[in-house]
C-alpha cells in the first residue's frame, strides 16, 4: 500500500486533547493527500466531539479539497476524513453560531496555500471569541508572518461577532507565492506596547472608558495610544486588544468583556499577559507560537524564539509529524526564553 493510501490514525485526547488536533489534521490531510482517522475527538473538553465550529471547519476543509467524509455530524467523536485536490476559488463558509470564524479559516487556510492560484473566503460566525485569535491578531500578527514562508493573506472584518449573538464576517484573500525568506527570529528582543483599542458593540461607553483608564495607567500610555472603535452593526460585546511591537512582530493581546465581570477586571487581565510578554523579551508570544508551526513545517524551516511552549503548541508539534517529514526542537535559551526550531531532519541545525 502506498503512503497516499494509509490512513493517518490520530487519538484525539492525545496532549491537550481539544479542538487543535482536529483543525492540524484536516489541514494537513488536504495538504499531503493523505486520509486520516479521528478518533476521541475534543476527549479532554467538557463538550467532546464536533460543535458547530468544528463541524463548520471539516465541511469547509471537504470542500476545499473534495474530501470523502464519515462521522461528520454535530457531537461526533470521530471522523474519516479522505481527501481530494485542494482547489483555489470562492468560499463562503457559515458557521451558523458564534463559533470562531478564524479557527475555520486556521482549518482551510494551509490547503489553500499550496493550491494553484489565488482564493477568497468569506466566513460567517464570531469574529472575537474566547479561546481563539481574535480578528487583529490574524491581521496584524500572523499575517505578516505568514507572509514570510508560504503566501499572502489580506484580511477584511466586515462586522464583528461575539457571543452568544454571532453574526460577525471575516473576508480573506489568499494568494500562495513562492517559498519566503522564512524566519529566523531567534534574539531577544525589546518589547513595547504601542497601541490599546477597546472594541465597543451596543455597550455605554463608560465600559471602554474604564477599560483604557486601566490600560492608560498601568502601561503608561499616552492619549494617542488609546483608541475606541464603538460599532452599533453588532453585538452586544466588548474585546480589549493590546498591540505589542516585539522586534520583528507586532503582538496582540486580547481581553474579553462578560456580563456580571467589572470592566477594570478585563482590563486588567489582559495588563497581565503583556506585562509577562514584555518581561519574557521574546518576539513571538505563546499563541503565535502554536500557529507559526504549521506554516514553519510546510517551509520545512525556521526558528524563533518564545515563552514556554505551551501544552498546546506541543500537541500541535506532535500531530504536524505525523504527516510531514520534519523535526521540532524546544530548547530553553534562557530562563523564560525558548527557543523553537523547525527542521528538516536531514538539514543541520543553523544559527
Ligand atoms: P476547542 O474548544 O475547539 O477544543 P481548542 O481547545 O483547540 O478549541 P484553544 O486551545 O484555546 O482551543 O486554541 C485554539 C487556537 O486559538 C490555537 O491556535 C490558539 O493559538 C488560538 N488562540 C487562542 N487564544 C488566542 C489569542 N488570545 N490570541 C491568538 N490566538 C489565540
Amino acid at each position: 500500500m502506498s503512503d497516499k493510501a494509509k490512513l493517518v490514525h490520530l487519538d484525539g485526547s492525545q496532549g491537550e486533547g481539544g479542538g487543535q488536533i482536529l483543525r492540524t489534521a484536516l489541514a494537513l490531510a488536504a495538504v499531503t493527500g493523505r486520509g486520516v482517522l479521528l478518533e476521541n475527538i475534543r476527549a479532554r473538553r467538557k463538550n467532546p466531539g464536533l460543535a458547530r465550529q468544528h463541524l463548520c471547519a471539516v465541511q469547509a476543509a471537504a470542500q476545499v479539497c473534495q474530501a470523502q467524509v464519515r462521522g461528520a455530524e454535530l457531537r461526533s467523536r470521530w471522523l474519516e476524513f479522505i481527501p481530494g485536490k485542494p482547489t483555489a476559488g470562492g468560499y463562503r463558509f457559515d458557521i451558523g453560531t458564534a463559533g470562531s470564524t478564524t479557527l475555520v479559516l486556521q482549518t482551510v487556510l494551509p490547503p489553500l496555500l499550496v493550491a494553484e492560484g489565488a482564493s477568497q473566503v468569506e466566513i460567517t460566525g464570531g469574529t472575537h471569541n474566547p479561546m481563539a485569535p481574535p480578528f487583529e491578531f490574524l491581521k496584524e500578527t500572523f499575517a505578516p508572518a505568514l507572509a514570510r514562508t508560504l503566501g499572502r493573506l489580506e484580511l477584511e472584518l466586515l462586522r464583528p461577532g461575539f457571543y452568544p449573538a454571532g453574526g460577525g464576517r471575516i473576508q480573506a484573500r489568499i494568494e500562495p507565492t513562492a517559498p519566503g525568506p522564512g524566519i529566523q527570529w531567534t534574539e531577544p528582543v525589546r518589547p513595547r506596547v504601542v497601541l490599546a483599542q477597546v472594541l465597543l458593540a451596543r455597550l455605554p461607553r463608560h465600559i471602554a472608558t474604564r477599560e483604557l483608564d486601566v490600560l492608560r495607567r498601568k502601561l503608561r500610555l499616552e492619549e494617542d495610544q488609546l483608541e475606541i472603535l464603538a460599532r452599533d452593526d453588532a453585538g452586544p460585546g466588548n474585546a480589549v486588544l493590546v498591540h505589542v511591537q516585539a522586534g520583528p512582530v507586532r503582538e496582540v493581546f486580547v481581553g474579553f468583556g462578560q456580563r456580571g465581570k467589572p470592566a477594570p477586571r478585563v482590563a486588567a487581565e489582559v495588563v497581565q499577559q503583556v506585562q509577562a510578554f514584555l518581561q519574557a523579551r521574546v518576539p513571538v508570544g505563546p499563541h503565535l507560537a502554536d500557529q507559526l508551526l504549521i506554516p514553519l513545517a510546510l517551509l520545512g524551516r525556521g526558528a524563533f524564539l518564545t515563552t514556554r511552549p505551551t501544552r498546546h503548541t506541543q500537541t500541535n508539534a506532535e500531530v504536524i509529524r505525523r504527516f510531514l517529514p520534519v523535526e521540532f526542537s524546544f530548547h530553553e535559551h534562557s530562563p523564560g526564553q525558548w527557543r523553537v526550531q523547525v527542521q528538516c531532519p536531514s538539514e543541520e541545525p543553523s544559527g
